[in-house]
């Protein structure tokens, strides 16, 4: 069996300069390195922001002209939204909902609140902070959260993974800010994922794998 036709890469936790304020690189950046590193494809994640469609695709037109990635590069969007749990700032990955979502709300509510509108959440670095950013992160009702990323402590994740095994679709994410941050930590994703839907479904089934694939370089932001 083929891994390479079993699996898609993709980076699915991307700021760009365009609109997250921390970030340092532009879109077309984004899209040029992720491709020679190798990947299938991205989510851009900015904070509280989601990209609209019709500039996403020109996006992608362009690249594609300027030859910075394939035709068949994938290229979503979804968003980081900032929430609170147990008083403390959360993040979370919120992909297949384009509404409003209130920034700071409660991460319980914020969950059922992306359910009741028929997308999926993945708690973004949860353990972030010497491990505590979301204290028991696995009793959320979220779909998933980052087993790898560039931005928590990845041997805290990986115990309390090991110790409660949550059934949540595991990710893994650079959580790209800077060029020298791709092609680190990613998610490998079903062969058959080409739409936003496949994406969702994905998630929605748990069949994602988080996957090293080069030298971390942790940074917090
Ligand atoms: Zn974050
Ligand atoms: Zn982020």
């Amino acid at each position: 069996m083929n891994p390479e036709k079993e699996w898609k890469r993709i980076s699915p936790h991307n700021h760009t300069a365009a609109y997250s304020g921390c970030s340092e690189i532009s879109p077309l950046n984004l899209i040029a390195g992720s491709a020679q590193a190798g990947l299938h494809g991205l989510i851009v994640t900015e904070h509280n922001h989601l990209w609209d469609s019709e500039e996403l695709s020109q996006l992608k037109q362009r690249a594609v002209r300027e030859k910075l990635c394939p035709p068949d590069f994938l290229l979503f969007a979804g968003r980081e939204v900032t929430a609170t749990a147990g008083g403390k700032t959360a993040h979370a990955l919120v992909f297949g909902y384009n509404g409003n979502i209130p920034v700071g709300m409660d991460l319980t509510a914020l969950c059922n609140y992306v359910h009741d509108r028929n997308g999926v959440i993945v708690l973004a670095h949860p353990c972030r902070n010497s491990g505590r950013q979301i204290e028991r992160f696995w009793e959320y009702p979220a779909d998933g959260a980052e087993f790898y990323s560039q931005n928590q402590q990845n041997p805290v994740m990986k115990q309390l993974t090991a110790r409660y095994r949550p059934n949540f679709a595991l990710f893994g994410s650079d959580d790209v800010h800077k060029e020298e941050h791709i092609g680190h930590f990613i998610t490998l994703f079903p062969y058959w994922v080409r739409t936003e839907e496949d994406l969702v479904e994905a998630i929605r089934l748990r069949s994602v794998r988080p996957h090293e694939i080069g030298k971390k370089i942790y940074h917090i932001q």
